[in-house]
């Protein structure tokens, strides 16, 4: 019986229209502590299919920083960043779930001094009580407004901070919830590396985050924020893999674009292999992403996005779907 109104209410978020009263009070639901028991048990679910993460662990060196992406629940992604290959010492960003990223820090014999969150959702701060279970002397940062979960040290928009050897610099970004932050480090060894930014939910590989609390005026004025502060180099970390959907929607969007159109074969065909599509580039993302190109598209796809902002949820990026993507002839 309570798993059965578990799967109806979290079928309900995605589905309800916002502005609604049904949406609100579902939503109220979902970013209560009444909404964790729900995340634990997508967790749970999650694991029986992807037993070490719908993703294969990955480490890669960025700008002067290494990034191991960390996959979990059906397409979330938290962070773990370190200032090289050799130290120990190292920051997580949005971890969703604990456990596995407990198992891969005793692993690595990783040492935590900080945790990063994005936002309050529950798929990117509920693992934050086990690891501070695990780890009491790491400090847990999240936006003032949203007051993510077991997050202590609470930033705003500008903030700097030096962790782990690690200098980040925080940006409000609101609209995806109205105290969505994003993490920027700025750790280039030489003249010519991008920065690195976590995005959370508010961009993805060819998509935006729904606006779950802000207006989509919001999402438009954080969205050009990327546009005005950041090089088009800048590599940006999403917190979920909509990659194949968004993409595919881009296509539909954009059928005679080339760059698309190779971008979507390319995260088709490494969907099946369990590689990451993350990180991509603001460069990229103009190139592909409908909601960053707006003024480039079509009256029609323009209003095919407006719906899909007002009617689709975060995890329905792709309307069209696999179905509409153009093929090869
Ligand atoms: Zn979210």
């Amino acid at each position: 019986m309570f798993s059965t109104l578990v799967d109806f209410f979290r079928e309900q978020i995605f589905t309800l229209k916002e502005g609604s009263y049904p949406f609100w009070l579902m939503y109220r639901g979902y970013v209560s502590p009444l909404g964790s028991l729900l995340h634990a048990r997508m967790l749970r679910k999650a694991k029986e299919q992807f037993p070490k993460g719908h993703r294969k662990l990955t480490t890669t060196t960025y700008s002067g920083v290494v990034v191991t992406i960390v996959s979990f629940a059906y397409d979330n992604y938290a962070y773990i960043v370190r200032k090289n290959m050799d130290v120990n010492q190292c920051l997580i960003v949005d971890c969703g779930d604990g456990e596995i990223i407990i198992d891969i820090l005793k692993e690595f014999q990783w040492d935590p001094i900080a945790v990063l969150t994005t936002h309050k959702h529950w798929d990117h701060c509920y693992g934050n009580a086990a690891l501070k279970v695990a780890y009491p002397n790491a400090c847990f940062i999240g936006g003032k407004v949203d007051r993510p979960s077991i997050c202590t040290r609470l930033v705003s928009d500008g903030e700097e901070l030096d962790l782990a050897g690690i200098l980040i610099k925080v940006h409000e970004v609101f609209g995806h919830t109205l105290g969505h932050v994003v993490y920027e480090i700025n750790q280039a060894t030489t003249s010519t590396d991008p920065p690195i930014i976590f995005t959370g939910d508010t961009i993805f590989v060819a998509g935006i985050g729904k606006t779950f609390e802000g207006t989509n005026e919001q999402m438009v004025a954080s969205l050009d924020q990327f546009k005005n502060k950041f090089c088009l180099g800048t590599i940006l970390f999403p917190g979920h893999e909509y990659a194949r959907d968004g993409l595919g929607m881009a296509n539909y969007l954009n059928p005679n674009h080339d760059t698309v159109y190779k971008a979507f074969q390319k995260v088709d065909a490494e969907y099946l292999q369990r590689i990451p599509s993350v990180p991509t580039t603001l460069g990229d993302e103009f190139t592909w992403n409908p909601f960053l190109r707006t003024s480039q598209l079509t009256d029609g796809a323009v209003t095919l996005i407006s719906s899909f902002l007002q009617d689709c949820g975060e995890k329905r990026v792709c309307m069209s779907g696999k179905d509409n993507v153009r093929r090869e002839s």
